[in-house]
């Protein structure tokens, strides 16, 4: 029998506001000494009474807006009762059936060039968990993380393969880091994934029995851990068995997941009201005024892009996807002056040393005006694009001003009117044929005079120029 996969994605990312969730400690919190950052509240002492960070709570919203979700005027937190040694205070402070936004949609682009929506139930603001360390010599507790601020992401299970769960989780990354809602920089422990998978046959409207495969931590590991899911469970089905349904981890090193619990349900946690903290009352003005600080979106870019500048829509998407790529190229666009010219060298050569070096474009040695001035000489034509691709590396090593490489190495093309002029005249007193081919109606045959006067000037003439002195010699 034939399965389909399906995929429900719930990410958590790491708010970047100032200070944790409910006090005043440093969310600051990437290689700092244990435990340095801990106070009575986020250790969960008697008495201590959290106060809610209205930056997490707006930051939280904008990233809601960026997907299109509606806000819950009306929204609270709850707790979430749990025992774990990384848990001080025994609960955690989460949003259970009010979340601040829910009923998104996130766009995604797949290789063969179409476009999917996958809704986004809801996302939710609640604190996170200490870090335990387990030793030889026992097991070591870090409280740093303990009550820092994150954002839980919970799609729709709309995810129907490896490549939609990859590019969506992409595309949360993207808008959360266009949003400054997080850092979103997995490395560093700031945005994790739960993914919850099930096969069903196809054709069957129904969902099949999950399995949630907690925190993986890298878009390798989503991939990875999806693909192993998806041959364990064809596996199960196809000898007629099913699915338990539990929580597995994520063995990194054996490249499998292992079951860990049986799955848990709300009753399980003991949800109420979280007594010590008033529900949140967000005001229209409120979201108006977030709604203005929002950045320009992606896609909204990209169409700015297709209409001010004339760019295809697959070209203008490409550049508008990350904000870091979008400023780079408005940057190198400012000096270049020609839209086209300045996305197709940041989309061929470009991208392709970025991708080689596994880096940014706001990471790139070249500078987005090095950029632009390079682009902006063959635009002119000072130089021709094979000589542009020539220095292209130098340039970019050492991120060097290209008007000076061109200036040093002598490579300027030929654009001195009286020198070329001569040169073209003597072609056409050479080559009266292909003269009288042309003045008799054949406008095809001046390409084989400018390839003559190419030929005579070792391809340094301005090609533009060559053609406007012919036409005017030809009459
Ligand atoms: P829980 O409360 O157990 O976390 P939710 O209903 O909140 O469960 O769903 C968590 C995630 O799992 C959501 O992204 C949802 O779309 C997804 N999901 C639910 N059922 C299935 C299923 N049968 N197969 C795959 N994903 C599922
Ligand atoms: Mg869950
Ligand atoms: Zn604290």
């Amino acid at each position: 029998m034939e399965y389909e996969v399906v995929i429900g994605l719930e990410i958590h990312a790491r708010i970047n506001s100032k200070t944790k969730l409910f006090c005043r400690c440093s969310n600051d919190i990437f290689n700092e000494e244990p435990n340095a950052h801990t106070c009575m509240i986020c250790m969960g002492n008697p008495g201590a009474l959290p106060l809610t960070n209205k930056e997490c709570v707006s930051k939280a919203i904008k990233a809601g807006l960026a997907m299109g979700c509606r806000v819950n005027e009306f929204n609270k937190f709850d707790r979430k009762s749990y025992f774990y040694p990384d848990l001080p205070m025994g609960y955690q402070i989460t949003q259970f059936d009010i979340p601040v936004v829910e009923e998104g949609v996130v766009n995604i682009s797949l290789e063969d060039g179409t476009n999917k929506d996958i809704r986004v139930n809801r996302i939710h603001i609640e604190n996170d968990a200490g870090k335990l360390t387990h030793t030889a010599g026992g097991t070591l507790v870090d409280y740093n993380r303990a009550g820092t601020p994150l954002v839980e992401i919970v799609s729709e299970a709309d995810i129907r393969s490896v490549e939609e769960a990859s590019q969506y989780a992409r595309q949360i990354q993207k808008i959360v880091r266009y949003v400054d809602a997080s850092d979103a920089n997995m490395e560093r422990g700031q945005m994790r994934f739960d993914l919850n998978i099930s096969l069903r046959p196809k054709g069957q409207e129904e969902f099949g029995i999950r399995a949630e495969v907690k925190n993986l931590n890298s878009f390798r590991s989503l991939e990875k851990a999806a693909e192993y899911e998806i041959k364990r469970q064809t596996e199960i089905l196809s000898e007629g068995g099913t699915v338990v349904q539990e929580t597995r981890g994520w063995d990194d090193d054996k490249e499998i997941t292992v079951s860990q619990r049986s799955k848990e349900v709300a009753a399980d946690y003991r949800y109420f009201p979280e007594p010590d903290i008033p529900p949140l009352l967000i005001t229209k003005e409120m979201i108006q005024k977030l709604k203005d600080e929002l950045p320009e979106l992606p896609e909204v870019k990209a169409k700015r892009y297709q209409e001010e500048l004339g760019l295809s829509s697959e070209i203008a998407s490409q550049l508008a996807a990350a904000s870091d790529l979008a400023k780079y190229f408005e940057t190198a666009l400012a000096i270049a002056g020609d839209a086209k010219k300045t996305a197709n060298w940041i989309l061929s050569e470009l991208t392709a040393v970025w991708k080689e070096a596994s880096i940014e474009a706001s990471e790139s040695k070249l500078s987005a005006e090095n950029l632009g001035k390079l682009v902006k000489l063959i635009e002119e034509g000072t130089i021709s694009n094979k000589i542009a691709k020539d220095i292209f590396e130098e340039v970019y090593n050492g991120d060097l001003d290209p008007e000076k490489v061109v200036e040093e190495k002598g490579l300027k093309v030929m654009s001195d009117s009286g020198e070329l002029e001569k040169i073209v005249q003597e072609v056409v007193d050479r080559n009266e044929k292909i003269v009288s081919d042309y003045k008799g109606g054949n406008e095809r045959a001046i390409g084989a005079l400018v390839g003559q006067v190419m030929g005579a000037t070792q391809g340094s003439a301005n090609p533009k120029m060559v053609n406007e002195i012919l036409r005017k010699l030809l009459g």
